[in-house]
């Protein structure tokens, strides 16, 4: 078997154990509520209610990381960092650094394809107020360990916020968790750097504490920083 077959083929074994988890009973029941309680303009939907896996390029260099699944954006469309205002940040940034072929993330099925990107939560689940429990996020970890294991270009992991910052230094095994910032870089030993980002959400885009030029600036430093270190 080839390299490339072998990543295909152990991400595809890790989606099938991420969407059929249910270790954790207080975000089983989240995701199962949202799906009830529909917003207003999804009331037609069908959600996805399950845990959502990483979405990507099998041979990225960079993973984007964030915290959690949104309740109405990836627990309803089923793909990571889809359907919701984030998204639209993230995925029109990832195309504005040629990451992605097209500016826009509303549904699983729309035909966005990553190149050189992967993006996934810590936490696959859509937990309530967006708030994960420590033992959610310990319970959930396992799923980046597996993930990242499988995607052997990974070099940069872009951490959105401090939590998904918190989760990269706890699989690399840093102690003490060093400090999470906005452009801070750590490396993980000689080919690997989690790279701190401010998160997306429209509490940070909306008041200008994330702007999209901050934003763009990150993810070329991380495509550089991939690329020297391939
Ligand atoms: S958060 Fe992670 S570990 Fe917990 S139920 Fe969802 S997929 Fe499983």
């Amino acid at each position: 078997m080839t390299a490339a077959a072998d990543r295909l083929e152990r991400l595809a074994a890790v989606e099938e154990q991420v969407v059929s988890c249910r270790v954790c009973p207080r975000l089983v029941a989240h995701r199962e509520y949202a799906s009830a309680h529909r917003k207003p303009a999804f009331a037609g939907e069908r959600y996805w209610s399950r845990p959502v896996p990483g979405f990507g390029d099998p041979d990225a260099g960079v993973y984007v990381l964030g915290l959690a699944t949104a309740a109405h954006g990836g627990n309803r469309t089923g793909r990571a960092f889809t359907g919701n205002v984030t998204a639209d940040w993230l995925v029109a940034a990832l195309h504005r650094a040629g990451l992605a072929d097209r500016p826009t993330s509303a549904y699983r099925g729309d035909g966005l394809r990553l190149t050189g990107a992967w993006m996934a939560s810590a936490v696959r689940c859509a937990p309530p107020a967006d708030r994960p429990t420590a033992a959610e996020r310990q319970a959930c970890a396992r799923f980046l360990d597996a993930e990242l294991a499988a995607l052997t270009w990974v070099r940069v992991i872009v951490c959105l916020g401090a939590l998904a910052w918190e989760a990269a230094a706890g699989w690399a095994g840093l102690r003490p968790r060093p400090p999470f910032g906005h452009g801070r870089e750590q490396p993980i030993g000689a080919e690997r750097t989690l790279l701190g980002c401010y998160h997306p959400s429209p509490q940070n885009t909306r008041t200008g504490r994330l702007t999209a030029a901050m934003l763009d600036g990150i993810l070329h430093r991380a495509v550089r920083l991939a690329a020297d270190q391939r």
